[in-house]
């Protein structure tokens, strides 16, 4: 198992996110990194390789030019205005009626259109942490292009939540998106992206909701508990083109692997007459029992089941890192995916 990985991250740290009626330390944090580089060389996946630095071209296929202006200049332009802070974020967000329009000097203005919540905030070392996830999936994502038959983009911040023009939810790219467009545009006909992380890939559907050349799956906690809560639902199925080629399986709070591996295996089933050339999976793991943002109660060992049922399809797979925050944990539930998937 090839595995991309750079430090490059680290200063994404030190952010606030809202809990409660607190600010705490955002529970998206440098230190997961760290914990599952340990569980995977305790497990012999030592085959680290660094990114290869790549130009934004491939993320301005799925990302607006100004989004992207925004999430390069955000922190600076911040800092120029209201001095430093660890908690960069909109104050409002644009509204229905309005014109939604920012002058790309206007921060606040900014923040107000291109996030959809609090949970993105900027610090001074988040743009490159932005780029490094970048660098290090499209080195993934080129190693399974190019033949490799698995590789695992070990990268942070996560990206399923962020759409064409929107962050939110820790992410700005969408890390799994733009590795699967770029899988497209050197050639592969049908790529299927299937999404394990706990909460909705309310970014990726929206990049590919019309299309027929990406198939997205996701298993999700149910969007009437949970976050993102106004997506999600099992009848968005596509449209337009798209119509049939996006299928979202929510599941309630308390899910068990019994529970969990019926959906993953229709969604097996979804993928296999889908006949992809590729497979992004978008991995996140904080359906472990005991995330401090999950509602699902899969344990260490049921990771290695998920990965069996992946491995299973057959198909080259890019692995892309998404959420996870119970940190304990957090390195072996990784780690069991990947072995699973090798043994499968
Ligand atoms: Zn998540």
């Amino acid at each position: 198992m090839k595995i991309i990985y750079s430090d490059a991250h680290k200063g994404h740290a030190g952010a606030l996110e809202m809990r409660g009626e607190a600010f705490v330390p955002m529970a998206e944090c440098p230190e997961r990194m760290e914990v599952i580089l340990l569980a995977l060389a305790d497990a012999g996946l030592r085959d680290v390789h660094a990114p290869k630095a790549h130009g934004l071209a491939e993320a301005a296929r799925i990302h607006a030019p100004d989004f992207l202006t925004f999430l390069e200049t955000a922190y600076p332009l911040w800092e120029k205005r209201h001095g430093p802070s660890r908690a960069v974020f909109a104050r409002t967000f644009g509204m229905r009626g309005m014109a939604q329009k920012p002058q790309m000097d206007n921060i606040d203005a900014m923040l107000s259109a291109f996030t959809f919540d609090i949970f993105s905030p900027f610090v001074r070392g988040t743009w490159d942490a932005i780029r490094s996830a970048l660098d290090v999936t499209l080195t993934a994502a080129e190693m399974v292009q190019q033949g490799t038959r698995e590789a695992f983009a070990l990268c942070r911040p996560p990206g399923h939540h962020a759409s064409g023009d929107l962050a939110g939810g820790y992410c700005y790219l969408n890390n799994a998106a733009i590795a699967a467009q770029m899988f497209r545009d050197q050639g592969a006909a049908r790529v299927a992206i299937l999404d394990i992380d706990y909460h909705h890939g309310n970014g990726t559907q929206r990049i590919f909701y019309d299309r027929d050349d990406v198939l997205f799956i996701s298993l999700h906690g149910r969007p009437e508990e949970e976050y993102p809560f106004l997506l999600g639902f099992g009848d968005e199925t596509g449209a337009g083109r798209g119509e049939g080629f996006n299928l979202n399986l929510p599941m309630p709070p308390g899910t068990r692997i019994d529970t969990y591996l019926h959906a993953l295996q229709a969604a097996a089933a979804r993928v296999r007459a889908y006949a992809p050339d590729v497979l992004v999976l978008s991995l996140g793991v904080d359906t472990f029992d005991g995330d401090p943002v999950g509602g699902f109660c899969l344990q260490t060992p049921d990771y290695l089941r998920l990965g069996q049922v992946i491995a299973g399809l057959g198909l080259p797979t890019l692995f892309v890192m998404e959420g996870g925050y119970a940190i304990a944990p957090l390195g072996q539930n990784v780690t069991n995916v990947l072995t699973g998937y090798l043994q499968g």
